[in-house]
């Protein structure tokens, strides 16, 4: 029953090439940390204590002085953006996402706008956005400047937001520098940013506040995971929008480390955290892959990764028209298929639908198919999942 858990729901299962991808269940778990979540779901505890032992040891591989397990790097952003703009006040908190009269702004930089970033706004501040992505118009090369940040900074700033990623500008250490001097927090949208495990420590040790990063991507934790880690009152602050508050002061004993019961006058209600809670199975589980993802040499990762791609290359059938290249795609390896624009049989967006359609239903990443290019990802590649897609793919190209 349990080896067909989806058959059972009449659900079918997919071959994910795409990569991490939420819509596509994100990536496959490891046996020790599905084990973990398992033998988690088979005792209670107190999950205040559980958050706060996962607080001690996120802060020991993060380099920060606090972390939460979150529902999400989403969640992190939401829960990150409201510890921002109430601190340790519970009137504030219990007001949310009405920001009236608080800190309700969080500059960003325009071209780090991304559909995450609803997850700040719903913490009730409004983004302002900063600077000109002028290189979009091919003539331009310039993007927001530090001073362009700080012009924008105020009294009503509760935050700047900082998306990681190789194009971001301007570089994280001007945006602290200029926020700092304000003592205003930068919080960072790491979601998708390890591998390199060494991102884990990066961005806190450039003097970040907040940091959130996804736990169902290359963690491997589970799917509904993320951590948010950072400076220790802030991470408080979020912990107590978070966890379930149905207690009283006087006999709540929560973990010192995460939560300093003397800096609150009051307990606050439940939270704009609470609808993203995490139960003991997810912090277990993430507590288990990431120590896992830590412990891999990123060599044998890579390695594993290649093999996987290698096998789909050696079974393409040879046809004049398509080119297949193993190539590097930011920190992981991917299979670029190229369909040539004049006599091919099929073009990109034809094959990629092809692959969909059949069985088993094969998903790959599409996003540049109108230039002729499908990427396969291995990151979500189970061990037998290359026999299938070159089986596949030998059929839809020999019809
Ligand atoms: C994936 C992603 C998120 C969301 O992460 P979840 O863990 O799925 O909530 C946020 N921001 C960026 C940049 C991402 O790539």
């Amino acid at each position: 029953m349990a080896a067909d858990v989806y058959g059972r729901l009449g659900v079918r299962r997919i071959v994910n090439a795409k990569g991490l991808a939420t819509r596509l269940s994100g990536g496959l778990m490891r046996p020790e940390v599905a084990a973990a979540m398992a033998a988690a779901a088979q005792h209670c505890v107190d999950i205040a204590e559980l958050q706060g032992q996962a607080s001690a040891l996120i802060a020991g591989w993060t380099g920060a002085e606090a972390g939460l397990v979150t529902s999400g790097a989403a969640a992190g952003l939401l829960l990150g953006t409201a510890a921002c703009v109430t601190g340790l006040d519970p009137s504030k908190m219990n007001r949310l996402p009405d920001t009236t009269g608080m800190r309700d702004q969080v500059v960003v930089v325009r071209s780090q706008r991304n559909m995450y970033d609803h997850a700040v706004r719903m913490a009730g501040v409004a983004l302002v956005e900063v600077g000109l992505p002028d290189r979009y118009a091919g003539a331009g090369v310039r993007d927001a400047e530090a001073w362009e940040i700080e012009a924008a900074l105020s009294e009503r700033t509760a935050a700047v937001l900082w998306v990681a990623g190789p194009q971001a500008r301007p570089p994280l250490q001007q945006v602290i520098e200029v926020a700092h001097r304000m003592r205003i927090p930068v919080l960072v949208d790491a979601a998708a940013q390890l591998p390199p495990a060494q991102n884990l420590r990066r961005f806190i040790a450039a003097g970040a506040d907040l940091v959130a990063f996804s736990g169902g991507k290359a963690i491997g934790g589970p799917q509904a995971s993320g951590i948010l880690c950072g400076r220790q009152p802030l991470i408080m602050a979020a912990a107590l929008q978070q966890l379930d508050m149905d207690v009283e002061l006087a006999e709540w004993q929560p973990p010192p480390g995460l939560i300093d019961r003397r800096l609150l006058k009051g307990l606050p209600q439940h939270g704009i955290g609470r609808p993203c809670k995490v139960g003991k199975e997810q912090i277990v589980g993430l507590l288990t892959a990431l120590e896992l993802f830590l412990a891999e040499d990123p060599a044998a990762r890579e390695a594993a990764w290649q093999a996987l791609l290698a096998e789909i290359l050696a079974g393409l059938p040879a046809k004049p028209w398509l080119t297949a290249e193993i190539r590097p795609r930011g920190a992981v390896p991917g299979l670029r298929l190229t369909i040539a624009p004049v006599g091919a049989a099929l073009d990109a967006d034809q094959l990629a639908t092809a692959l969909a359609e059949g069985e088993p239903s094969i998903r790959v990443d599409r996003s540049q198919a109108a230039d002729g290019r499908l990427w396969l990802d291995p990151q979500a590649l189970a061990p037998g999942d290359p026999a299938l897609m070159v089986a596949r793919l030998q059929a839809i190209l020999a019809s």
